[in-house]
């Protein structure tokens, strides 16, 4: 289960301070020091655990916790709160375009749950009474055409494929006519991913993303990778100016690292959270119970 290890840290800590009544500044400090080595180990970005520590030891401190009568919860309930906001704060919906079609962009590396994603979210939107369109440009890895026909097949949705010869670019383009025609208000593109990020893949996300003038660019990103995540996320941003990011396989044992950082190091908000291998385990992600689970 993601963050267990941080969550029981956590509530350790916290129930520690809630036992001794009042606190001293040493007892805070001595807390702060545990969290952040629990941040650390869940392989939370140092610079923003080092944020994090300062942020909540200036409010516990401003705030004069230490001379209430409960100033254990106070102290979790900060850290609740600024818990919160490093992973985005309010919940970040999915932005519709007011000229249908939607175009969303659906980018990321080979194997973080891009195609996969990209069925679930079709789904999330179907369900809602939206009449999606998924399409096929991942041209290079030989599979990928068929793994999205698949997932077509299963969620019955249209599937819209030019085979593996032409490029990227006039797929998405003409994925646009054949929605406008056919009346799909939302286009979701399955664009290429790639083992590692080079440049011939960018140029071509950048020239895609130039002729459907996406509403939503989302990077897939594996919560399993901790740190890495991270890295992807803010090369992809730079490039792509992305404008979400879905957060797979948090069902695992994943450390949570990538949860807790990735926002605060692109500024882009975690807008949806893969559950599982299931199609319909995609959930859209609320910082505020997300922090909850995790302090128990
Ligand atoms: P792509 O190469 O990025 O398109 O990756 P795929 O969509 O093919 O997914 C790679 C693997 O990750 C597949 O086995 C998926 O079933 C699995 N996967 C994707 N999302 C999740 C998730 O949220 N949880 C779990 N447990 N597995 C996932």
């Amino acid at each position: 289960m993601a963050f267990e290890g941080l969550g029981e840290k956590l509530q350790g800590v916290f129930k520690k301070l809630k036992g001794k009544g009042k606190i001293s500044e040493t007892d805070l400090k001595a807390a702060l020091r545990e969290v952040r080595v629990a941040l650390l180990e869940a392989d939370v970005n140092y610079k923003v655990v080092k944020n994090f520590i300062n942020n909540i030891n200036d409010r516990a401190v401003g705030q004069e916790v230490l001379e209430s009568l409960t100033p254990g919860q106070q102290v979790v309930k900060i850290v609740n709160d600024e818990l919160t906001s490093l992973m985005g704060g309010e919940t970040s919906k999915l932005n519709m375009s007011s000229k249908p079609p939607t175009v969303i962009m659906m980018v990321g590396l080979q194997g973080s749950g891009k195609t996969t994603s990209t069925g679930k979210l079709s789904n999330y939107l179907k369900k809602q009474g939206r009449r999606p369109l998924l399409v096929a440009c991942d041209i290079y890895r030989p599979a990928a055409i068929k793994q999205l026909q698949v997932l077509g097949e299963q969620l019955e949705m249209p599937v819209f494929s030019m085979g593996d010869k032409t490029n990227p670019v006039e797929i998405a383009k003409s994925a646009l006519d054949h929605a406008m025609h056919y009346g799909n208000d939302v286009v979701l593109i399955d664009t290429a991913g790639r083992l590692h990020i080079d440049e011939e893949l960018m140029e071509e996300l950048v020239k895609v993303k130039k002729i459907v003038n996406p509403t939503e660019i989302l990077l897939v990103v594996d919560a399993m990778t901790g740190q890495d995540a991270v890295n992807v996320a803010e090369r992809f941003n730079e490039l792509l100016d992305i404008t979400g990011v879905v957060l797979t396989k948090l069902d695992g044992d994943t450390r949570g690292g990538a949860a807790l950082s990735v926002k605060a190091v692109t500024g882009k908000p975690i807008k949806f959270v893969g559950m599982g291998e299931k199609l319909d385990a995609l959930e859209p992600f609320h910082p505020d119970r997300m922090s909850s689970r995790i302090l128990g």
